[in-house]
Order: structure tokens, then C-alpha cells, then sequence
């Protein structure tokens, strides 16, 4: 039933070494994806042969470097089905993706009381940037399944507001929103819409043009690229009334001591030397995920998640957090009477990784009455022995602890 996911193990070395004595299984991708050897080479490859900076050498590694540069943007432009590679910004990644459509879309255009719509499961990332720039954020209530409310989320854009913010998937919860109904929805009130594909990107295939969003984020080390690189995708009518709001090399076109004019975007928005290996990192990446029949590894990370989800479900005290009915690969619970820190530490002793906390998702927790809870999250190369693995720490924990 894992067979694709069997095969791939072998092209990511981690997989093949030991934690505390015992075989890795790593189950904390949503956190982040391990990578595979194309993306450790292509990194390798560019710092020991091809290393140069990019659009000021007229030498031939520079040329090299920026030739790469650029190849990296087109293919992130056709994995989220941009019409033009002029959409795509680079940044570190979904967290600066927000807070520069905050800072250069949102602030300037700022009024008292203004509201930026979002969800109950956001990530902070996808709601202190809109606090910074003076917004209040208002969230679109959740069912105890975790699935997004429909008819609130009509009403409070009919109310009124300046932005709606919303996940494609949630970390913690695992839901896949509705997206481009939400999109439509917008649209009809006037609401421009920012998508945060950070859990989005590694598990589903991303069209901008049919979800019908204004803007939308990932980052590179959720989709087993390299970490600090990532991109904004937004249409050109909107990087046209941007602002630049970080200054410096490479984003400019005439400096003067009486004032700038700058580069045309996306340039505009790179302000400074760019993570050139992270955006070749991260083309290797996708390169190597559009080789794949993600099609079929999506119907098998299905059956792997309603395996886990069967498998977690005979350990008495385990309650699953998040059951929506679309759901991509994440595993949230708690085990009555354990802390979700120790279920975390008490699986490392066997080589076990997931993650205890609140994930970053501080109001979903106090929506849904618990201070943390545990998670386990798949990715491509997860498999069900892995959760088997996990499934009968867990059941130990649960004897040890009741
Ligand atoms: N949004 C979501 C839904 C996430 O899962 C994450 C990463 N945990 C982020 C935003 C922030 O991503 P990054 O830390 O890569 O900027």
C-alpha cells in the first residue's frame, strides 16, 4: 500500500541513520520535510563549481549563478500556475511572504479599526503581521472537527473587511479549507484574499488561477527544499501598487542622496544578496517532485492517514484533534492523563520524532480547551510501519502512564 513511498525512502539519507540507537522515523514534515540526496547535490554542486553572486558579475560564474537564479523562479511560477514568473517574489519563506504583503500592501493603505479576516487555525505567521501593521484580526469560527464555519465566514466579509488571511491547510488541524469557494465568496464582497499554502504546498497540487486568490505563500523547507527561501505569488496589478518596504542592493534603479527610484518588481521586493543556493535548493526540489506521480502519492498518503488515523484510534484515552472531512497528512492528539511533551520526549528514547506543543497555533488551542497537543505529520516517504512504530510507543506510554 506505501509502495511509492518505500521507494523514495532511499533518496533521503537521513531516513537511513540511526536516533538514539534506533532507525529514524521521522514524522514531524509538517514542522519540516527532510530532503532528498538531487536537492543536498544540486546545493553542493552550485557552492563547489558554480558559486558566484547574481545580476551584478560580468563574469561567467555570476552569469551561472543567474541564469540559475531565474530558472528557479520560472519553475516555482509553473508549480503554483502563475501566468508570468514576474508574479513570483522571493523570500524566506511563508512567514516573511506575509509580513511583506502586511508591510507593503496592507500598511500603506491602513485606516483605525481595520480588520484582516482569518481563521480560528491560523499559524501566528499568519496572524502577528497583520497585528504589527495596525489591523485587528477577526476569526472565522471552526466546528470541533476543525472545519471551517461557511455561513460565519459570509457574514463577517459582508461586515466588512480590508483583507481575508486564511490557511490552504492547517498545521495543526490538518484540514484542507475550501479555498476557492472562500475565494468566490470574497470576491463578492470585495475582499481580496491572501492563501498561506505553507501545509498546502507539500501535499496538493496549487493552481492560483483556479483558487482565484490575490496572494499566496510557501516556503521551500516544507516542500523538501532548503530552509530561508520561499515565494509570494501575486498578480502583477497589485506588485505594481506595492511599496518596497526593505531597501538596498539589487532593488533599486537610480539611488540619489535626494531620493530612489526603484527596479521593477519582483526585483523591487529582493532587497539585499538573496539566498542564491536556497532558490537553486528549492528548484531541485520541485524538479524532483514534478517527476513524481504526485496524483498517486496523494491517494496513498490518503490511505496511509486513514491507516494512522484507524491505528491511533484503538489506544485507549487518544483523542484525535481534528477530523475534518478533508484532511491532508497530519496526526494532532492528546492521551489523557500525558503531556503531550512527554508522549514527544518518552518516543524519541525510540528513535520517534514528532512534535508537542501548540504548534504555533496558540488561539486554536484555547478554541479547542487544551494548552498542547501532540503531532505526527507524513510526508512523501512516510510509511505504515512508521506509524506502526509510532502507534505502539504510544500504546506503551499509555500503559505506563495509566
Ligand atoms: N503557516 C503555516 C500553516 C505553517 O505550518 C508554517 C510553518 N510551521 C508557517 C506558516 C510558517 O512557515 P515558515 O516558518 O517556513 O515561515
Amino acid at each position: 500500500m506505501t509502495g511509492l513511498a518505500s521507494s523514495l525512502r532511499g533518496e533521503f539519507p537521513v531516513l537511513g541513520t540511526l536516533s538514539r540507537g534506533h532507525p529514524v522515523v521521522y514524522l514531524d514534515s509538517a514542522a519540516t520535510a527532510q530532503k532528498p540526496q538531487v536537492v543536498i547535490d544540486a546545493i553542493t554542486r552550485f557552492y563547489a563549481q558554480d558559486y558566484g553572486t547574481i545580476h551584478r558579475g560580468v563574469y561567467q560564474l555570476s552569469e551561472r549563478a543567474t541564469l540559475a537564479w531565474d530558472a528557479a523562479r520560472d519553475r516555482v511560477a509553473r508549480f503554483l500556475g502563475a501566468a508570468t514568473a514576474d508574479e513570483v517574489v522571493f523570500v524566506r519563506g511563508t512567514t516573511e511572504a506575509v509580513n511583506l504583503v502586511a508591510q507593503s500592501y496592507l500598511k500603506p493603505k491602513i485606516k483605525p479599526g481595520a480588520i484582516v479576516l482569518v481563521t480560528e487555525m491560523e499559524h501566528h505567521a499568519n496572524i502577528v503581521p497583520w497585528q504589527l501593521v495596525g489591523a485587528t484580526t477577526v476569526a472565522i469560527p471552526i466546528s470541533d472537527a476543525g472545519e471551517l464555519d461557511l455561513s460565519a465566514a459570509e457574514r463577517l466579509l459582508a461586515a466588512g473587511c480590508e483583507l481575508l488571511a486564511i490557511c490552504h491547510v492547517s498545521n495543526a488541524l490538518g484540514t484542507i479549507n475550501p479555498v476557492a469557494e472562500l475565494c468566490r465568496m470574497a470576491k463578492r464582497h470585495g475582499v481580496p484574499v491572501l492563501i498561506d499554502g505553507a501545509q498546502a504546498a507539500p501535499h496538493l497540487p496549487i493552481d492560483v488561477q483556479a483558487i482565484g486568490c490575490d496572494f499566496y505563500c510557501f516556503s521551500g523547507h516544507k516542500v523538501y527544499g532548503p530552509t530561508g527561501i520561499g515565494a509570494l505569488w501575486t498578480r502583477q496589478e497589485h506588485l505594481a501598487t506595492m511599496s518596497p518596504y526593505q531597501g538596498g542592493g539589487d532593488m533599486i534603479d537610480l539611488v540619489t542622496f535626494e531620493g530612489t527610484t526603484y527596479a521593477p518588481a519582483p526585483r523591487r521586493f529582493e532587497a539585499g544578496t538573496p539566498h542564491i543556493a536556497g532558490a537553486i535548493g528549492l528548484d531541485a526540489a520541485l524538479r524532483w517532485l514534478e517527476s513524481l506521480d504526485r496524483a498517486a502519492l496523494h491517494r496513498e498518503e490518503e490511505e496511509l492517514l486513514a491507516f494512522g488515523t484507524g491505528l491511533l484510534g484503538e489506544i485507549p484515552g487518544l483523542r484525535l484533534i481534528g477530523t475534518a472531512s478533508e484532511k491532508a497528512g497530519i496526526l494532532t492528539f492528546v492521551i489523557e492523563g500525558v503531556h503531550p511533551h512527554d508522549i514527544a520526549s518518552i518516543l524519541d528514547h525510540d528513535g520517534v520524532c514528532i512534535r508537542a506543543g501548540h504548534h504555533c497555533t496558540q488561539p486554536l488551542h484555547r478554541r479547542l480547551g487544551v494548552q498542547a497537543t501532540a503531532r505526527a505529520s507524513l510526508a512523501l516517504y512516510s510509511t505504515r510501519a512508521d506509524l506502526e512504530t509510532l502507534a505502539h510507543g504510544l500504546a506503551k506510554i499509555q500503559r505506563m502512564f495509566n
